[in-house]
């Protein structure tokens, strides 16, 4: 039997009735990445050993006991490699576990492999990786989207059950879309970001890929919740948000933003959201049109701010604590100024020096006090525009997956596809994209659900509506 293909909750029902165990589980994703992971590249290390072994400990009346989880290369994993796909983390060793990571530990979850990204987090279509591109599984030839192209590819290619991944400006739900998985991004403040890398900390945000929207919920539940080692953590109790899935749409309120419907929009994605829309409306759904006005300008406030913060998180990596050094420096200054040069990558350094001018002196107050205004009108968007309703609808992407190589020769064109996913980063509200159909040459397309912040339980049982009308997150890529 191909267990590759079941969700979680199925694999614990086996674990439960005893027709598996664990070590059968963790061989058999072992054997898949074998098959599969040299064309999607998915995977950047590991260590089946230590997987196999945690399997052989695991205490399957754990909620998540004897279920493999794989890892964004951003996260800090006691005792294994965390290089954020960049060659200036080349040789570091994680000397503690992230929060997230000790928590899946705690419900009895086995830690399975870190995957592939775009350096530090920055980019859309994983192409900014030092250790070469992850591939899309329904098309080798394009992206798979970023900057978690990696747990996407592997939840996708049915070489992960479920991975974590990271979302600062869409790199958890763009992804999701373009390879056909359910990508969901927490609230500003549930999900403790203690052990992940930072790249832009008022944004960053810890999340899960998944099959379904079920085990997106799970696996939510337990790595939401307050840590007084993370200071942006919010102490509000955790919902049992499962428990927030079944009751269907019928009298909720769902807002169409019409700034998210806009020219230069693949038409065949615009269809597959219109008829989402439809599917809601004959749920019961009442659907309101919203105005988000201020939208035009997310992408620009984003690329101040996430830039000027990544310009001081990224300081620290100079060759005295952390992976690389330059070799035969002449003195201190040089050391520090080779190892960046050889450890960075290129668009790294240009985000390092665009954030570096928007807050230098003199340039301070034209960029990033704008920047910082501008945000808080994007924010009181979203407040006005969730007294008209529970959720929002929109495209995840605008385009589906783009081939390889496409879009590297200009940084513009490759910031645009954020374009629907960054204001929800700025607001700190929560967003999760699911399957909702594919392109007539069969590439995913992504319905976006927004909700204000607190509002996972509403976003999740509007996201679970759909997925149990439809058919979309049942199908496995031709690999
Ligand atoms: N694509 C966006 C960027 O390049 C978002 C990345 C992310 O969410 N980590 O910054």
């Amino acid at each position: 039997m191909d267990i590759t293909s079941l969700t979680i909750l199925e694999l614990r029902q086996k674990l439960a009735a005893g027709a598996l165990r664990p070590r059968e589980i963790v061989d058999q994703l072992a054997d898949r990445v074998t098959a599969v992971d040299s064309k999607l590249k998915a995977y950047l290390h590991l260590d089946l050993d230590k997987s196999r072994a945690e399997a052989d400990a695991a205490n399957i009346t754990l909620p998540l006991g004897g279920i493999p989880i794989a890892v964004k290369d951003v996260i800090n994993v006691k005792g294994a490699p965390c290089t954020c796909a960049s060659k200036i983390l080349q040789g570091y060793t994680a000397p503690y576990d992230a929060t997230v990571i000790r928590k899946l530990r705690e419900a009895g979850a086995v830690l399975f492999g870190r995957t592939n990204m775009d350096e530090f987090a920055m980019g859309s279509s994983t192409e900014n990786s030092s250790w070469g591109v992850t591939r899309n599984p329904w098309d080798l030839d394009r992206i798979p989207g970023g900057s978690s192209g990696g747990s996407a590819a592997a939840v996708a290619g049915h070489e992960a059950f479920a991975a974590l991944g990271t979302d600062t400006g869409g790199s958890i739900r763009q992804p999701a879309a373009l390879c056909s998985c359910v990508g969901l991004k927490p609230t500003y403040g549930r999900v403790s970001r203690y052990g992940l890398v930072a790249f832009a900390s008022s944004l960053d945000q810890i999340g899960v890929f998944t099959k379904t929207v079920e085990e997106a919920a799970l696996l939510l539940e337990i790595i939401a919740g307050y840590d007084p080692l993370d200071n942006t953590s919010i102490d509000r109790p955790v919902p049992k948000y499962t428990a927030a899935l079944g009751r269907g749409v019928r009298g909720l309120r769902l807002g169409v933003p019409k700034e998210y419907f806009v020219d230069g929009m693949d038409p065949e994605v615009e269809k597959a959201i219109r008829t989402a829309i439809d599917e809601y409306k004959k749920q019961g759904a009442e659907i309101v049109e919203i105005s988000l006005p201020h939208t035009q300008y997310a992408v620009a406030v984003y690329y101040i701010i996430a830039t000027a913060e990544c310009s001081a998180n990224l300081a620290r990596f100079d060759g005295v604590r952390y992976g690389k050094r330059a070799q035969n420096p002449k003195d201190i200054l040089d050391m520090y100024g080779r190892t960046r040069a050889e450890g960075f990558g290129a668009e790294v350094k240009r985000r390092i020096i665009l954030g570096t001018y928007v807050l230098s002196s003199g340039y301070y107050d034209a960029y990033y006090n704008r920047a910082q205004k501008v945000r808080q009108l994007i924010g009181e968007d979203f407040r006005l525009a969730f007294e008209k309703c529970d959720a929002l609808l929109t495209p995840t992407s605008p385009t589906p997956a783009f081939k390889i190589g496409e879009r590297t020769a200009d940084p513009l064109q490759m910031y645009l596809a954020d374009i629907f996913t960054i204001a929800v980063n700025l607001a700190g509200i929560c967003g999760v994209s699911i399957p909702c159909g594919f392109t007539s040459n069969k590439l995913p397309i992504g319905l976006q659900i927004i909700g204000p912040k607190w509002g996972e339980e509403t976003m999740l049982r509007v996201a679970h509506a759909f997925e149990q009308a439809t058919p979309w997150h049942k199908e496995k890529p031709p690999l």
